[in-house]
């Protein structure tokens, strides 16, 4: 692996000379190889994937931006994005995690609460993205529901198809798409700028106690549809939604509605993976067909 091209450009994105000590793997990714770059002073965390895939990076980089740009929570700054002659890279700001298991779900509640009440002028977002690997479409949309059904859950269902998941995923997830207003009855949501990824394997807590949050898939969406995503694989204790709620109290009918919002990840986790997630994705449509009346 030749460095020197991803070393030049972080000495030029930054301006400084960048000598490096040491080079590790970073393990915990699951779609690119990760790297820690040490010099004597400075470390940067560095994602490499084929050359072909650098439009992913640049989305994440944006994503990433948009965040730190809000102000409300602490996110690793971009540093540069290219292409060498052998890897398609993302350098990151590396940030020194704390490993002593230090609880920053309080905070990190109120800061996602404060991202999630700057108010956004549309559904969507300025250009589309990925998903895991999987490509997740942005187009603007001034209709929540439409958003959903059309540029979420219709995409994987089709996707599925293609992936040989057919008969009854499909026949129940389209009587759902057709019935997916009865979910927002009285319900308006607002656009706001989300995660989109948000498990507990995309959250850590710095040296200094503050709650970060990487590795995003950013959109103007429905709120609720972060917190959903945190309740889907665990990892967010009490305190993170106590806290939440107390800035920006979840609508009574989120209970029903999380499981429409965590069916899209449901879906993406059974075109990435396959196996159980297509009897959890079936009984997940059951569930929410049962609530139409
Ligand atoms: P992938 O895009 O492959 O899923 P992640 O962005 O999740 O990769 O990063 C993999 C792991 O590296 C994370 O689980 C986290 O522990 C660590 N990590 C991510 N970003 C940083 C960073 N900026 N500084 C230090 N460690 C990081």
């Amino acid at each position: 692996m030749n460095w020197q091209p991803i070393l030049e450009h972080i000495q030029t994105a930054t301006g400084s000379a960048f000598k490096t000590e040491s080079i590790h793997a970073v393990a915990g990714g699951d779609i690119n190889s990760a790297f820690r770059l040490q010099s004597k002073d400075t470390a940067y965390f560095v994602k490499l994937n084929q050359i072909n895939r650098l439009d992913m990076f640049v989305a994440e980089a944006e994503g990433l931006s948009e965040l730190a740009a809000a102000k409300t929570l602490r996110i690793p700054s971009p540093i540069v994005f290219e292409k060498s002659t052998e890897h398609a890279f993302l350098v990151l700001e590396y940030i020194e995690f704390d490993t002593s298991g230090k609880n920053s779900g309080r905070q990190l509640g109120q800061q996602l609460a404060l991202l999630h009440q700057i108010p956004q002028a549309y559904f969507g977002w300025h250009r589309n993205n990925t998903i895991g690997s999987t490509p997740q479409e942005n187009t603007r949309c001034e209709d929540w529901p439409e958003f959903w059904r059309t540029q979420r859950l219709q995409l994987q269902l089709t996707l599925a198809a293609g992936n040989g998941y057919g008969s009854r995923l499909q026949t129940t997830g389209a009587k759902l798409c057709e019935s997916i207003a009865v979910f927002f009855d009285g319900y308006r949501p607002r656009p706001a700028l989300l995660h989109g990824d948000l498990w507990g394997g995309n959250t850590a807590t710095d040296k200094a106690g503050n709650p970060v949050i990487f590795d995003p898939a950013c959109y103007y969406g429905d709120k609720e549809a972060d917190i959903a995503m945190t309740e889907l694989f665990g990892g967010f204790g009490r305190d993170f939604y106590a806290a939440y709620q107390e800035i920006s109290p979840l609508d009574p009918g989120y209970a029903t509605r999380k499981t429409l919002y965590n069916l899209y990840h449901i879906l993406n986790h059974l075109n990435l993976f396959g196996g159980g997630y297509l009897r959890q994705a079936e009984d997940m449509i059951t569930s929410l067909l049962s609530e139409i009346r």
